[in-house]
């Protein structure tokens, strides 16, 4: 089956499992083919997380569109994401908020992320290549934070770089799978919704695991 195809057959699927119409338009406005390995380009709109080198991966377009919509993004938020790797989350949510931090701990990756972006002609992109503390604290506060590794808890330094009324989203659980978390800062405290499982790569640092 051609790409073309198999890209109709995905946004088909994700409409009906995803209702937020911005998050559905910013997933058929980037062409996920450019973000994968040349030798995986024809698999680019499977419902696949597909290997981009260095032991990493860029996750599944349906958890893409699943995580972004549960950041519940406008269009004027700052947004701090975690774990840049191919940089295709990361142009899903330049389309829809305002501006992103994204931080990546491979250099090779934040590299190869930088570029494509740059040609697809994002200018409200921000990558950085990650320090001892986990997100970039500098930037901050963020009105939503993705994570797009897993950890074995809540970063509590990631909850001080958000805003309040903000959005996390990080996957928690077991290096091998985890579940979705989303947690909502209130200075009345915060509020937990699970949002199911999912398999990330671990999140490697102080807070999180080990290399
Ligand atoms: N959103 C990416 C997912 C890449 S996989 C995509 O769809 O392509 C997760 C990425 O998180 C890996 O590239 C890994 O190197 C990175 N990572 C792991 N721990 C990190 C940390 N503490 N800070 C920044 N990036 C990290």
């Amino acid at each position: 089956m051609g790409l073309e195809l198999t890209r109709a057959r995905l946004l088909e699927y994700l409409s009906r499992e995803i209702s937020d119409k911005r998050v559905l338009q910013a997933m058929a406005r980037v062409p996920r083919e450019l973000f994968v390995l040349p030798d995986c380009y024809h698999s680019a709109y499977e419902d696949i997380p597909l290997s981009i080198g260095f032991g990493q991966t860029i996750s599944q377009p349906f958890i893409v569109a699943l995580m972004t919509q549960a950041l519940k993004l406008r269009g004027d938020e700052k947004v701090l994401e975690v774990g840049t790797g191919s940089g295709y989350q990361t142009a899903i949510l330049a389309e829809l908020a305002r501006c992103v931090v994204s931080v990546e701990r491979v250099p090779q990756l934040a590299e190869s992320a930088k570029t494509v972006l740059e040609r697809l002609g994002y200018t409200n992109i921000q990558i950085h290549l990650a320090g001892k503390t986990l997100g970039w604290p500098s930037e901050a506060p963020y009105n939503a934070i993705l994570v797009t590794a897993g950890s074995p808890r809540v970063p509590d330094g990631l909850l001080k770089q958000l805003a309040f009324g903000g959005r996390l989203v990080v996957p928690v659980g077991s290096r091998w799978e985890q579940e979705l978390y989303r947690i909502t800062k209130r200075k009345s405290g915060n509020s937990v919704d699970r949002l199911g499982g999912c398999r990330f790569v671990p999140l490697i640092g102080e807070e999180a695991w080990e290399e």
